[in-house]
C-alpha cells in the first residue's frame, strides 16, 4: 500500500495514460470529453475511493456516452468493478433536471447543478439497490461519492459484456421472457419503473440479460411512470419482434405488470 500522497501522483500518471492511450473504439471527440471528466473534482473524488481501498487503480474506458463515462476499475484484491462518472455539464443537468424534480425522494434538490448531477449518482445507486433486492439482474450497487457510481462490472477478465443490440442470441424467445420478468418485477417488488429500456441499456452475460443505466427509473407514484412503462414494453416488443420472437400483446403486458397477484 503507497503512502497517500503517492496515490495521487499515480492516480495523475495512470489518468494522463488513459487519456493517451488508443482504445480502438475510443476516438478524438472522447478523448476530449475524457479531459472533461477528468476534471480537479473528479481525481478527488477518485483519490478518495482508492484512500477508502475501493479501487486501487483505472483499468480502460468502457465508453463514453452523452452524460456519463464508464471505466473498467481493479481493485486490490484483483478483482474488476465498473466505475461510472457522470459528467456536470450543463447538457447532462438540463436532461436530468426534471427528473430530480420529480422524485419526491429528492425533495428540495434544486439549484447548483453539480448537486442535481450528484443527486443522480445517488438515484442511480439506490435504483441499482432497489432491484437488487427484487431480484432482478443489474450491476449491485457498491458505492457512490460525488458524481461517481461503483459498482459490479459485468463481463469477462478479455471484455465487457457486449450490449443486446450486439449479440446473436440463441434464444431470444427465452430472453424475452426474462426481461419480460423482469419488468414485472421492478414494477411490483422494487416499485420502479426503468423508463428507457431498450435494446442499449441491457448487457447480455453468458448466462442471461442485466438490466443497466437505471438512473432515471421512477417510483409507481411519479406521474409519468405508467406511460413510461408503456414505452418501455414498447421498445422491448419492437426490438424482439425484429428477432422474429413472437411477443405477447403489450396491453396485456402492461396489465400483468401492473396488477398485483395476478400472472
Ligand atoms: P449511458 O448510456 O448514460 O452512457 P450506461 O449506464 O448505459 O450509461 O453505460 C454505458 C455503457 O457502459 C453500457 O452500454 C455498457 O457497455 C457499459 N457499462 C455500463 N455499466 C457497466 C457495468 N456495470 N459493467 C460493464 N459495463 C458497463
Ligand atoms: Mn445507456
Amino acid at each position: 500500500m503507497p503512502r497517500h500522497d503517492d496515490t495521487f501522483a499515480v492516480l495523475e500518471r495512470d489518468v494522463q495514460k488513459i487519456k493517451q492511450k488508443d482504445y480502438g473504439a475510443v476516438d478524438d471527440e472522447d478523448r476530449k470529453t475524457m479531459d472533461e471528466v477528468f476534471d480537479k473534482q473528479a481525481l478527488l473524488a477518485i483519490y478518495k475511493l482508492m484512500t477508502e481501498g475501493l479501487i486501487d487503480k483505472i483499468d480502460f474506458p468502457i465508453s463514453t456516452g452523452k452524460e456519463a463515462n464508464v471505466f473498467r476499475v481493479i481493485t486490490s484484491e484483483n478483482k474488476f468493478l465498473a466505475l461510472k462518472i457522470y459528467r456536470t455539464s450543463n447538457l447532462t443537468f438540463k436532461r436530468i433536471a426534471r427528473y430530480i424534480e420529480g422524485d419526491p425522494r429528492f425533495h428540495g434538490i434544486k439549484g447548483s447543478r453539480r448537486k442535481v448531477v450528484f443527486a443522480w449518482a445517488t438515484k442511480e445507486f439506490r435504483n441499482l439497490q432497489r432491484l437488487t433486492d427484487a431480484k432482478v439482474r443489474v450491476p449491485k450497487p457498491i458505492k457512490f461519492h460525488q458524481n461517481m457510481l461503483l459498482m459490479e462490472y459485468i463481463g469477462t477478465t478479455e471484455m465487457p459484456a457486449p450490449m443486446l443490440r450486439h449479440v446473436e442470441l440463441d434464444d431470444p424467445a427465452s430472453t424475452y421472457k426474462t426481461v419480460l420478468r423482469y419488468i414485472k418485477l421492478a414494477y411490483q417488488k422494487a416499485g420502479l419503473v426503468h423508463g428507457d429500456l431498450s435494446e442499449y441499456n441491457i448487457l447480455m452475460e453468458y448466462d442471461g440479460p442485466v438490466i443497466i443505466d437505471v438512473g432515471q427509473g421512477m417510483m409507481l407514484d411519479h406521474p409519468n411512470a405508467n406511460e413510461f412503462l408503456k414505452r418501455d414494453i414498447h421498445n422491448i416488443n419492437r426490438y424482439f419482434r425484429s428477432l422474429d420472437v413472437e411477443t405477447m400483446d403489450p396491453q396485456d403486458i402492461f396489465r400483468k405488470v401492473t396488477k398485483a397477484g395476478k400472472k
